[in-house]
This record gives C-alpha cells, sequence and structure tokens, in this order.
C-alpha cells in the first residue's frame, strides 16, 4: 500500500493525461499509482498581480491533504504556477518530501503559439512528472542535458532531455527509492 503513488488532479485535467502519467511512473519507477478525486481550482493560491498560481501554498494544501498510505503525492494542474523569486514554474517539489505539483500550461504546445500536439504534450508532461519525483526522492539536478534530472529553464531545455534518468542519475534513484520503500514499510 505505502509504495502507491497518488495522482490527484488539480482543477480540469484530461483523464488521458492522468493515465499516462500513472503508465509512466509504473513502468520507468516499479510503483503502483491510483487517481484521486479532483481537488477544486486551488483559487486560495491565486495572486491578482501576477495572475498566476502561487505553487509553495499548493503544495502546502497538498501536504495536509496527502492520504498517510501514499508513498508520494503528485498534483496536476491546469493552472500557471510560480514561486516569488521566479517568473513560472513548471512544476515544483518538496525535497525529500511527500507532495510535488505539475502545471500543464507552459507544457501546452499552444501556449508558444504552436499547433496542438497531444504527443509532444504527453512527452513534456511525463518529464515533468519524473523530474519532480526525483526531487521528492532527494535527487538534485544533473548537468546532463539529455537526462531527465536536468533543470528545464526553457521548454526548449524539456524538449531536449530525455523521459529518462541518466546512468548516474539511474543508480542513485534505484538508491533512493528502495531507501524510501524501507523507511514506508
Ligand atoms: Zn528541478
Ligand atoms: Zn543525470
Amino acid at each position: 500500500m505505502s509504495s502507491c503513488v497518488t495522482i490527484c488532479p488539480i482543477g480540469p485535467v484530461d483523464e488521458g493525461i492522468l493515465e499516462h502519467i500513472a503508465e509512466c511512473i509504473s513502468i520507468r519507477c516499479g510503483l503502483n499509482c491510483r487517481i484521486s478525486m479532483r481537488m477544486e481550482n486551488p483559487r486560495y493560491a491565486y495572486n491578482d498581480t501576477r495572475c498566476q498560481y502561487n505553487s509553495r501554498l499548493i503544495l502546502k494544501h497538498l501536504l495536509q491533504q496527502c492520504p498517510f498510505d501514499t508513498l508520494r503525492l503528485i498534483g496536476i494542474t491546469p493552472v500557471d504556477l510560480y514561486v516569488p523569486i521566479l517568473k513560472f514554474v513548471f512544476g515544483l517539489a518538496q525535497i525529500e518530501g511527500k507532495c510535488s505539483i505539475i502545471s500543464l500550461h507552459r507544457l501546452c504546445p499552444r501556449f508558444y503559439d504552436q499547433p496542438s500536439n497531444p504527443d509532444l504534450l504527453l512527452a513534456r508532461v511525463e518529464k515533468t512528472v519524473l523530474h519532480e519525483l526525483g526531487h521528492t526522492f532527494g535527487m538534485t539536478h544533473c548537468r546532463d542535458r539529455r537526462c531527465v534530472m536536468y533543470s528545464s529553464v526553457r521548454i526548449e531545455d524539456t524538449d531536449l532531455k530525455q523521459p529518462d534518468f541518466c546512468p548516474t542519475c539511474f543508480e542513485l534513484f534505484q538508491w533512493y527509492l528502495k531507501k524510501s520503500l524501507q523507511q514506508s514499510s
């Protein structure tokens, strides 16, 4: 039970995207996933000067709602996220914590005035989810531009990296994962 990752839509999120995330986590990390009930649009985190949502406030809220029997909780939201020192974030995670959140807003090709492309969107979502999940297990950024733990500053960074850990990060990830599973059992 405690090796289960919960995927939580926050606001309206396409079912196909949630299922894709569940599949990718189970294939790449060997963890079971469940998709939880949808949370309301996070109005409490809205900043009307920036017209964006404060990702730290949403993370805090997720942590309060986090089921005790889940290993990790990943929030997926269509709203645009920020942290106070940055213009935006693709996602945010508690380092070595339980929760992370991913925004679909800037992963959509349409945001860049490009035609809608569901496959490209799913590929970006997969990389962003793996990256944030990696952080929750204690992983830091990698210098290898092809590694999923490379820090994405622009969407081009995300498109360049692979939906996989580099060999060094993969080994580290397996070690962290094992450690977490031992602690939670
Ligand atoms: Zn990161
Ligand atoms: Zn790496």
